[in-house]
C-alpha cells in the first residue's frame, strides 16, 4: 500500500481545554488541572507552560507562587474529559476514515492520497473542533505513525495548529537531527541508554541506523521503528506496548493465537480473556482504566490482511473484570468481518487514573472491583493464569496456546466441558444483572 497517510490529531492540554469549555473567563489565563486529592499537576494550559510548571509537579509544593503568579488550579472532572472526548472523536471520525483512538485526547485517522486534499480536510476537522465543542487540535500528517507523532510534537512546541512531515523536512532538512532519540515514540529510557552508548542519540541518528542490525542488537519492534523513520509503515497500534514496556499509561494485553479464529462467539472469549488478564495488572498496579481499546488482526501475510480497533470510554473508570470486559466484547460488533479468519487480537487499557484517590465529581464511586476481582486474581495466582475466569473467559484449556491464553480456541468441546469446573462464571453473572 503506497502512499498512505496517516493523520495524528491531537487535543492541546486536552483537561486543562476542557475546564474552559464551559469557563469561557479562563482563557488565555495559566490553569492546571490537578491529579486526584490536587496531588500533582496533570495538564497545563499554554500560558501555564510558558510560567516553567512542569507536569508532575506535586500542587503543594507550586502552589504559593503560582497563586502569586495568577495561576488557577482545577480538580480533575473525569467526567467532563471522557463525554467531550467521546463528542470530539465523534467529529473526528464524521471527517476522515479509519479512526484508531490512541488515548482519551488523541487519535489517528487515514489521510487522502493527495494531500492538499487532506490538508484542507484536516484544516475543516480542526475548526469543526473547535468551534463544535471548543477544544484545539494538533493535526500531524506523514507517511508513518512515527514520523506523524514526531511532526506533531515539533508543532505543538510551535503553538500547535497543523503540520505535515513532507513540508516540515523540506524548510528544515535536518529536523530529525534536532530531536533527541528518547522523543521518539516507542524509545523508552532503558533503551535510549543503551543507543547512546552505539552513539546514537537523535532520532536522526536512529533513522540512518542499518535497520537489520538494530533488529540483531535490540529487536523487530526497533527494527520497525527505524523504517518508519525512514518513512515506510511498519507499525500496528498494537505493537505499541510491546516496544515501551516501560510506559504504564496504557496496559497491553496482545497475543497470536494458537490458531485462526473465525465468528463473534470464538473472538469474544479471547477478547474477553485478555481483558481480564489486562485487568489483572490494572489492579496489581492499583489503577482505574478510563478507556478500553480492542484490536482485531488477520494474518498480515494474507492478501486480504485487515486490521481494526474500537475504543469504548467509559463514563466511570474502573478496574472491575466485569465493566472492563463487557467493554471489549462489546467493542467486537461493529467491527467483526463474520467471514474474516483472525490471529490476534489484543486489548489495551488506557486513560488510566490512581484508584486509591479516584473520587467522581458528584461524589459516586467509580466501578470498583467489589472483591470478584480481587478472588480471581488470588484463583490465577495460586492455580496459574486463567483456570478461573469470568463469562467469556470462563474455561480451562489445554494444547499450544495454553501458557499464554489458556484457551485452545479450536477445541469447542474441549472448553465447554472445562467450563463446568468453576462457579464463578455463575456467580459473575448472576451479580452482574
Ligand atoms: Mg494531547
Amino acid at each position: 500500500m503506497s502512499g498512505r497517510m496517516f493523520v495524528l490529531a491531537d487535543a492541546d492540554s486536552f483537561y486543562a481545554s476542557c475546564e474552559r469549555v464551559f469557563h469561557p473567563e479562563l482563557a488565555r489565563r495559566p490553569l492546571v488541572v490537578l491529579s486526584n486529592n490536587d496531588g500533582c499537576v496533570v495538564s497545563r494550559s499554554r500560558e501555564a507552560k510558558l510560567l516553567g510548571i512542569s507536569n508532575g509537579t506535586p500542587w503543594f509544593k507550586i502552589r504559593g507562587q503560582a497563586q502569586h503568579d495568577g495561576v488557577i488550579a482545577r480538580s480533575s472532572n473525569y467526567e467532563l474529559y471522557a463525554s467531550l472526548s467521546r463528542r470530539m472523536m465523534r467529529l473526528m471520525a464524521a471527517a476522515l476514515p479509519g479512526q484508531e483512538i490512541y488515548s482519551i485526547d488523541e487519535c489517528f485517522l487515514r489521510g487522502f492520497q493527495d494531500p492538499q486534499r487532506t490538508r484542507i480536510v484536516c484544516t475543516r476537522m480542526r475548526e469543526t473542533v473547535l468551534q463544535g465543542i471548543g477544544i484545539p487540535l494538533t493535526i500531524a500528517t506523514a507517511p508513518t505513525r512515527t514520523l506523524a507523532k514526531i511532526v506533531s510534537h515539533y508543532i505543538k512546541h510551535q503553538g500547535g495548529g497543523i503540520g505535515d512531515w513532507d513540508l516540515l523536512r523540506s524548510q528544515e532538512p535536518d529536523v530529525l537531527d534536532r530531536i533527541d532519540v528518547s522523543e521518539v515514540w516507542g524509545v523508552g529510557r532503558r533503551l535510549t541508554r543503551k543507543l547512546q552508548g552505539m552513539s546514537i542519540t537523535t532520532a536522526g541518528d536512529l533513522a540512518r541506523a542499518d535497520p537489520s542490525r538494530i533488529r540483531h542488537l535490540f529487536s523487530v519492534l526497533l527494527q520497525r521503528t527505524v523504517l518508519e523513520l525512514q518513512g515506510i509503515p511498519s507499525i500496528e497500534l498494537d505493537d505499541f506496548d510491546a516496544i515501551d514496556g516501560t510506559r504504564k499509561q496504557q496496559l497491553m494485553c496482545s497475543r497470536m493465537f494458537g490458531q485462526p479464529i473465525t465468528g463473534l462467539p470464538d473472538l469474544s472469549a479471547a477478547v474477553s480473556t485478555y481483558a481480564q488478564q489486562a485487568s489483572i495488572r490494572l489492579r496489581k498496579q492499583g489503577s482505574l482504566a478510563g478507556m478500553v481499546t480492542v484490536f482485531i488482526a488477520t494474518s498480515p501475510f494474507n492478501q486480504d490482511y485487515q486490521s481494526r480497533s474500537g475504543s469504548i470510554i467509559l463514563t466511570d473508570p474502573a478496574d472491575d473484570p466485569l465493566t472492563i470486559a463487557r467493554a471489549a466484547v462489546g467493542t467486537l460488533p461493529r467491527m467483526i468481518d463474520p467471514h474474516a479468519r483472525y490471529v490476534r487480537a489484543g486489548v489495551m487499557l488506557g486513560a488510566l487514573t490512581d484508584a486509591a484517590s479516584y473520587t467522581t465529581f458528584d461524589g459516586m464511586d467509580a466501578k470498583r472491583d467489589n472483591g470478584l476481582g480481587t478472588i480471581l486474581d488470588q484463583a490465577n495466582r495460586k492455580f496459574g493464569l486463567q483456570s478461573v475466569g469470568i463469562g467469556w473467559a470462563g474455561m480451562k484449556g489445554k494444547g499450544r496456546a495454553r501458557q499464554e491464553t489458556g484457551a485452545a480456541w479450536n477445541m469447542k468441546r474441549h472448553h465447554l466441558s472445562n467450563r463446568g469446573t468453576t462457579r464463578w462464571d455463575e456467580l459473575a453473572v448472576a451479580k452482574a444483572r
